[in-house]
């Protein structure tokens, strides 16, 4: 029996192909998948988290990587948010989301945590969950494809089931989008972040680290722009703060106020991001 703070024996596993990851968890008592271990490994530090056997993703080849395939662009559930930040591809295709790549965190946390990672974590401050959501994103995992509103569940819930893991996430490429977010200041996760997409008559805002359940969209914010696609026509939007987050960051009320002012600078700022603090 592990006891709180107790050290315990933890065996490394390497997979190197999507069913040798399966066929692990299958075979293992008390197994977690690993990726950049950003989340997990401070987890378990903490006592949190206590599996037996970790499988690690990142060496499956067709788990890494970003591709143009049509209009969708692929990105491998083990890229490192510092490869999205800085690939030309997604500069060039949706060049929103390598600055969203760019905004995670620090250096470490860029160049070892993963999209997969974030995303099967859904940390309701974190930041790609805000873009799957906002892009109409399809995850694909070792067993189906869901859409992005059908994954995400709630808080660090989703629709991922046991032995279930996430390959690669599809995203449509759009017209164009923005990001802006404001920062905590210490993990530099979103106090709140707003993704806006402008795919033609169809607009999408996702708004993360300011829903009890976690990201969601925001009905009132997209049918004004999609009246007007201008940072004017939020004005008279009232975000209501009930079923948004109180804690030691920021109020409800304020995180409704910073819902609407960074709706507006995610406008102001297409094609890129805008970072408070
Ligand atoms: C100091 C600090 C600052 C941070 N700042 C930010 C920030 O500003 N914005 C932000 O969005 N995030 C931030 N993060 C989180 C960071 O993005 C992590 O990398 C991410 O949450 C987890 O990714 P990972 O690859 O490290 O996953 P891991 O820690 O390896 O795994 C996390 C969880 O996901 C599971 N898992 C891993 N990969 C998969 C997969 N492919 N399929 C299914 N399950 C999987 C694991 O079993 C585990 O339960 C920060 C983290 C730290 C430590």
């Amino acid at each position: 029996m592990i006891e709180d703070n107790d050290l315990y024996p933890t065996t490394f596993h390497s997979a190197n192909t999507l069913e040798e990851a399966g066929e692990l968890f299958n075979r293992l008592d008390n197994a977690s998948f690993l990726s950049g271990g950003h989340t997990l490994l401070p987890t378990m530090k903490q006592g949190l988290a206590s599996p037996l056997h970790l499988i690690d993703l990142t060496r499956i080849t067709e788990m890494v990587g970003i591709a143009l395939e049509g209009d969708v662009l692929v990105i491998g559930a083990a890229t490192r948010h510092m490869s999205v930040a800085f690939s030309a591809l997604v500069q060039k295709t949706i060049p929103a989301l390598a600055a969203l790549a760019g905004s995670i965190g620090d250096r470490q946390v860029r160049f070892r945590g993963t999209l997969g990672g974030s995303v099967a974590n859904n940390d309701p401050a974190a930041d790609y969950p805000a873009a799957l959501l906002g892009l109409g994103a399809t995850v694909v995992t070792n067993r189906r494809s869901m859409k992005a509103q059908e994954y995400f569940v709630g808080l660090f819930q989703t629709a991922l089931g046991s032995g279930e893991f996430i390959t690669q996430v599809r995203f449509p490429v759009p017209r164009d989008a923005g990001y802006a977010k404001f920062r905590g200041a210490a993990a530099r996760y979103s106090v709140v972040g707003v993704w806006v997409t402008q795919g033609g008559a169809d607009v999408r805002v996702a708004v993360t680290g300011a829903g009890d359940q976690g990201v969601f969209r925001h009905e009132g914010l997209e049918a004004a722009l999609e009246q007007d696609f201008c940072a004017g026509s939020l004005e008279s939007v009232v975000v209501q703060h009930e079923g948004l987050l109180s804690d030691l960051n920021a109020s409800a009320p304020y995180r409704a106020n910073l819902i609407k002012v960074l709706c507006r600078h995610a406008v102001h700022h297409m094609g890129g991001i805008f970072s408070l603090k």
